[in-house]
């Protein structure tokens, strides 16, 4: 079972393309992936959450919702997000510190939240491990999928290698494999941290002209890793499944 922890249905790439859950599903389909996390970004938190909702709704066997954290603006965010996990079924909170400030004055209240609902968050930090470590320091009893592991597309060795020492300080820190460019060190996490700790996602649909290639090269750059077959089992889905009590 293949399940993918990090589908957008609004990216925050430059042209802020949205994908519909039929896009969504269509490309899981012609991929052999059973479920994906899906959430919209670049839009306030209640639009995400509406849009998500749609979505899980739409396709309850396959997506899985998850709610964006964009606090700062406009007071608080965690009654909405709050409301999401409880009334509608979400299973986790996506942050991008491209878009959020990730000090503990704007996002710990949802960081609470996400421990008190034992909801995963599934956090971009765009190269910055200090924000990591001080989030899995601050709330050791919060779940935290730590999106490209650690940065989208980056070619840096070291910045990458530091997001994998944190990782090993600190068990409930999960590393995604989505926009992960360096051969080798999706296989090198595993041998660090354990495949437990590693899950697949592909950072999808895209682009426009072929909305399934960026799943199908996410799953091909795990499967070309040479993982033992229940590692990548557990990185293909299992371990995302556990984490989401699925
Ligand atoms: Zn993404």
């Amino acid at each position: 079972m293949i399940i993918d922890c990090h589908v957008h249905l609004r990216h925050g790439d430059e042209e802020r393309n949205e994908y519909s859950p039929e896009d969504i599903v269509g490309v899981m389909s012609a991929t052999g992936i059973d479920h994906s996390v899906v959430f919209a970004m670049s839009c306030p938190t209640r639009r995400s959450i509406e849009m998500a909702s749609a979505a899980a709704r739409a396709f309850p066997a396959r997506l899985i919702p998850f709610a964006y954290a964009l606090p700062g603006g406009e007071g608080s965010v965690v009654a909405e997000l709050e409301e999401a996990i409880t009334r509608l079924g979400f299973r986790g909170i996506k942050i991008h510190g491209g878009e959020c400030d990730l000090s503990g004055r704007v996002i710990d209240d949802v960081l609470g939240l996400a421990v008190e609902k034992q909801v995963p968050c599934l956090v971009d930090f765009i190269g910055r491990h200090k924000d990591l470590e001080r989030m899995a320091r601050g709330f050791p009893g919060l779940d935290i999928v730590t999106a490209h592991l650690g940065k989208y597309l980056c070619e840096d060795v070291e910045l990458i290698d530091r997001f994998i020492e944190v990782a090993c300080r600190f068990p409930r820190v999960y590393l995604d494999t989505s926009g992960v460019v360096l051969d080798g060190k999706i296989m090198e996490a595993v041998g660090r941290l354990g495949a437990s700790r590693i899950v697949f996602g592909s950072d999808g649909p895209g682009p426009r002209t072929d909305p399934a290639r960026t799943a199908r090269e996410a799953i091909e750059r795990v499967r070309k890793e040479g993982l033992g077959a229940d590692e990548e089992r557990a990185v293909l889905g299992g371990n995302i499944a556990g984490l989401l009590r699925l």
